[in-house]
């Protein structure tokens, strides 16, 4: 069938929305009509060849819909059905996937170098042209084919263009506290960058009960939105060293949890400088394929600090996005506060640029 997407043809240029051709579901694979994409950095980086990913692509990993039709043997959902791609498939059955970190199942760094599905297609094509998935979910096409095991059903009463934040930033954000740092109450966090990730980092310190959270970031109005969703202090680089500014705001002493959400170099090393002894970074941020961050090793002995990383909230999506949508109904997860715009999926250039600017928290394209 035709479906208009959003194209990367190469590596440095821009977006061109295009009418694409979306082949049938395979067996074990589900054809979704995408309501809402979500605009998130990740794809920027592979615009601007930060991030490595194969073209050309549809873009997107961010998103929620509903089935459209299914292939043989798909069981979990059916034909409207409200659902949100997961961009990070996982077997289900190895190591990882049953020790709760599915994100580092093998089968997603597959899908997500080659472009391709399970068979080794792909199910775009422009004028007979194959065009590659991103991340097996391609989310900024109005229809777009996921492997089921790639499919999470949400409950149809939840706003589409919401539950599209669910799948990327929520969960990034709030898992990299809740499941890879599990923060507990009364402790400090700082967080490097508050945009659609980093506010979500603050919002999960607050669900765990931090006692000061700290917001780092060069936008007075990222800093205001970081309050918004639960930041206790805020520091602006451009008012001095933000290792010096937090270590004045604990007694000295750092923090104890701190989550790098920009994806540079300067920063990693600040989140790991102003930590407490004992303290843990988490780096969060996506940084140019070949950046490297180094540290004070004599720090990882005499102080017991822990450098480490978390990919994709260090989640299993299909059980923690549900418990989400629960925080959600009962007001303690904010959701509506995190989408500031739309825009048609024709205006979807004009969208990234006002992410890069600063001018949106979120935000989504529409189809
Ligand atoms: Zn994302
Ligand atoms: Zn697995």
């Amino acid at each position: 069938m035709k479906s208009k997407a959003a194209v990367l043809f190469e590596v440095g240029q821009k977006l061109e929305v295009c009418e694409v051709d979306v082949a049938d579901p395979q067996p074990g694979e589900v054809r979704v009509r995408m309501v809402a994409g979500g605009v998130c950095h990740s794809d920027l980086h592979v615009m601007t060849g930060h991030l490595v990913a194969p073209v050309p692509a549809v873009l997107g990993h961010e998103g929620a819909g509903v089935v459209h039709d299914v292939g043989a043997g798909v069981t979990s959902v059916k034909p409207g059905d409200h659902v949100i791609p997961l961009w990070r498939l996982s077997c289900g059955e190895c190591e990882y996937c049953t020790g709760g970190r599915p994100a580092l199942c093998a089968i997603g760094t597959e899908i997500r170098w080659s472009g391709r599905l399970a068979d080794g297609t792909s199910r775009f094509s422009l004028d007979g042209r194959e065009l590659k998935h991103f991340a097996g979910v391609s989310t900024f096409s109005n229809y777009t084919v996921v492997p089921e095991k790639a499919i999470l059903k949400i409950p149809a009463d939840i706003p589409l263009e919401r539950a599209a934040l669910l799948g990327c930033a929520v969960i990034t954000g709030v898992g990299a506290v809740i499941n890879a740092s599990q923060v507990r109450p009364g402790r400090t966090v700082a967080v490097f960058g508050t945009g659609g990730v980093g506010v979500n980092v603050v919002q999960g310190a607050v669900l765990a009960g931090a006692e000061k959270i700290i917001a780092v970031d060069l936008m007075a109005s990222r800093l205001e939105e970081a309050r918004n969703f639960g930041a206790t202090h805020l520091v602006n680089p451009a008012d001095g060293d933000p290792v010096e500014q937090i270590r004045a705001l604990t007694g000295g002493r750092g923090v104890d949890y701190s989550f790098e959400v920009i994806g540079l170099p300067l920063t990693m090393r600040q989140s790991y400088d102003c930590l407490a002894k004992r303290g843990v970074a988490m780096i969060v941020g996506i940084t140019p394929t070949t950046a490297e961050v180094t540290v004070s090793s004599l720090s990882l002995v005499y102080e017991e600090r822990v450098l480490t990383g978390s990919l994709y909230g260090s989640a299993a999506p299909k059980t923690d996005i549900p418990r989400l949508i629960d925080l959600y109904r009962a007001g303690s997860l904010k959701l509506d506060e995190l989408l500031t715009r739309s825009y048609p999926l024709e205006e979807i250039n004009e969208a990234y640029a006002d992410l890069e600017s600063g001018a949106t928290l979120r935000s989504v394209v529409t189809f």
